[in-house]
């Protein structure tokens, strides 16, 4: 895997935990959020209902001792004369039923228990109402105000009675009473918030069978609410307990708080459901994770470009490191090149330069290997493209203690290079660098003879030992022609030393013209020539001697006119070694000299 893909997906799985963090952060917080918030929208429907007690406990008050410090009211409740009372009171009845159009009871009780009148409904008094009331006893009892919800023949509803003195004498109490819906607009006007009546089925009033016809569990609620129904559902099938409560419903949320209508023996006559429409206000789920997905993509989308920023940096390095090692490389002389072991990969400029080529698809269109070019040498001291099984760059590199060399020919020209390789790996491949120095100068200098051009004495041995063991190895023959200039010394003397170079010169001239392209010539010493015939019978090898010897003496030397020489003949017995080869020409070549010089002997 490369560095790049690893650094993204080590971002990419950054980016998802991140993501994955932040939203459950989101949504912990918004959870610890939502639940401080309908922690404190219940203190406020709590409050909220408190104060409407205490409003309503002081208005009653207020219109309580208006009422009975209105003339003849007092006389006519004490005298329990409904009729009478009933008149006395009735403008006043109206203008606090104008007041507040959910009062629906106004009754005066006499201290027996029993009702004196009921405003609401004239016609019925003077039955014994405490015995089926707790709250009147509790107020005949202690003949202090009493409030609180209590059902009763109209329903159920809150209640302030309060007690009627006359001159510290309790003379009875007056009631009045506020059907429930009271509490809910009560409740819209000071929190905004609406709410639902609920009614508990064991406390239904006669009116309140047509109007409360929904039902959830055990309570009813107004058919008018009938659309809310699916949320007090909702409601109540998560929170059996019923308490202040958070709930989504269809791309809605809402606060939930029940509040509980008990009466005084705290049996439980119904409730008043607030619910708080806090859509938009709260940010519900989807909306948490849609912002955790902003945030991250924006995150990502950043660190992608840092990644693309710097690894395009790292790229633009790496051409850059590129360019400059092929810098180095392209200033060489040496040819450079990296093959992996079948195929060129890379080479440098002194390899465009040398082979004439421009790139190297082209090179490798005409040739397979650079080792096309190999050529071969009159000795085995030449790299082949195989050695021994081996392929050369694998073989350069089995023996790379001992020098190796390649001749390579380029048309015309013959050029000679040491070769060295290296194995190296990349991206797990296994890669040869080799490297070819050019020697041809060098060479020339070490196996030719400066003034003669032809081959110095270490070479010729060279190849002689080559070209013996091969014709040891394949059975086959050579012969051996050692020349010697007759009486040079004289030409020396009288000449001098440039006029008898100029002879050395020439004579290896006329010599390498006279023999095979196979044949080998060398300067043996001073002015003695040795001349390897491969291939060779004596009887040939005697031919070409004398033929060379007759070039030599017609030859026409400047300023010495005539030069002879003397030349000794031997054919390569079979298991002799090159001493003795040499050892029994130099012996027919004494001879020659002996028997008068200008002659071959074998
Ligand atoms: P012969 O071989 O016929 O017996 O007579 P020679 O005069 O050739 O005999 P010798 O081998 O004694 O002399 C060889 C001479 O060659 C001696 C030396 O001055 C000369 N000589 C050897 N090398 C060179 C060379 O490089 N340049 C010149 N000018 N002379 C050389
Ligand atoms: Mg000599
Ligand atoms: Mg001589």
């Amino acid at each position: 895997m490369n560095l790049k893909l690893r650094a993204q997906l080590t971002i990419a799985f950054i980016v998802m935990v991140t993501s994955a963090t932040l939203t459950f952060y989101h949504l912990s917080q918004e959870k610890r959020y939502v639940k401080e918030r309908t922690e404190r929208s219940s203190e406020n429907i709590k409050m909220a209902f408190a104060s409407i007690v205490e409003d309503t406990e002081q208005l009653y008050r207020f219109r309580t001792r208006a009422t009975i410090e209105a003339k003849g009211v007092m006389e006519a409740m004490k005298k329990r004369d409904p009729e009478l009372l009933y008149h006395l009171v009735l403008p006043r009845y109206t203008s606090l039923k104008e007041e507040n159009p959910h009062l629906f009871i106004m009754q005066f009780h006499a201290p027996d228990g029993r009702s004196v009148l009921r405003m609401h409904l004239k016609e019925k008094f003077g039955d014994d109402i405490a015995s089926r009331r707790a709250m009147l006893r509790e107020i005949h009892k202690e003949h202090k105000m009493v409030t609180g919800f209590e059902g009763g023949l109209g329903g159920i509803a809150f209640r302030v009675i309060m007690p009627i003195f006359e001159k510290d004498q309790y003379v009875g109490a007056l009631e009045y009473g506020v059907d429930s819906g009271y509490f809910v607009d009560r409740i819209k006007h000071l929190t905004g918030t609406d709410s639902i009546l609920m009614i508990h089925k064991d406390w239904f009033g006669a009116a309140d069978r047509e109007k409360y016809t929904e039902r959830i569990g055990q309570y009813y609620f107004s058919s008018e609410l009938k659309d809310r129904k699916e949320l007090i559902q909702l409601y109540t099938l998560k929170n059996p307990f019923l308490e202040p409560r958070h709930i989504d419903l269809k791309g809605k949320s809402y606060e939930i708080n029940p509040l509980f209508l008990k009466d005084t023996k705290n049996r439980n006559l119904g409730m008043i459901i607030s619910i708080n429409d806090v859509t938009g206000v709260s940010q519900n789920t989807i909306d948490t994770i849609i912002d955790s997905l902003m945030v991250t993509s924006v995150m990502l989308i950043v660190l992608w470009g840092l990644i693309e920023y710097t690894f395009g940096g790292l790229i633009k390095k790496v051409n850059l490191q590129e360019r400059y090692i092929k810098t180095i490389l392209d200033s060489q002389k040496n040819i450079v090149v990296v093959t992996n072991g079948t195929e060129l990969i890379f080479a440098n400029q002194a390899f465009y330069d040398y082979f004439h080529y421009f790139s190297l698809e082209k090179f490798r269109e005409d040739h397979s290997c650079i080792c096309d070019f190999f050529e071969a040498g009159e000795s085995d001291e030449y790299l082949m493209p195989s050695i021994d099984g081996l392929l050369w760059t694998d073989y350069l590199i089995q023996y790379s203690s001992k020098e190796h060399k390649v001749k390579m020919r380029m048309g015309e020209n013959i050029s000679i290079f040491t070769v060295h390789g290296k194995k190296m790996e990349y991206a797990g491949e296994i890669r040869h660098v080799v490297v070819f120095t050019d020697i041809t100068k060098l060479n020339q200098l070490a196996t030719q003879d400066v003034l003669t051009q032809v081959a110095n004495r270490f070479q010729f041995d060279k190849v002689l030992e080559h070209s013996i063991s091969l014709s040891q190895r394949y059975a086959r023959t050579l012969s051996l022609l050692l020349i010697d200039i007759d009486y040079f010394k004289d030409v020396n003397d009288t000449y001098g030393h440039l006029i008898g170079d100029k002879v050395l010169k020439e004579l290896a001239h006329i010599l390498s013209e006279g023999i095979r392209k196979s044949d080998v010539i060398a300067r043996w010493g001073g002015e003695e020539f040795v001349v390897l015939l491969p291939d060779s019978e004596l009887s040939s090898a005697l031919k070409l001697a004398e033929a060379l010897r007759m070039k030599v003496a017609k030859y026409n030397f400047d300023p010495v006119k005539q030069v002879t020489c003397s030349i000794g003949v031997v054919r390569w017995n079979e298991g002799e070694n090159s001493d003795q080869l040499l050892k029994r020409v130099d012996e027919k070549l004494y001879i020659a000299k002996a028997n008068g010089r200008n002659r071959v002997v074998s």
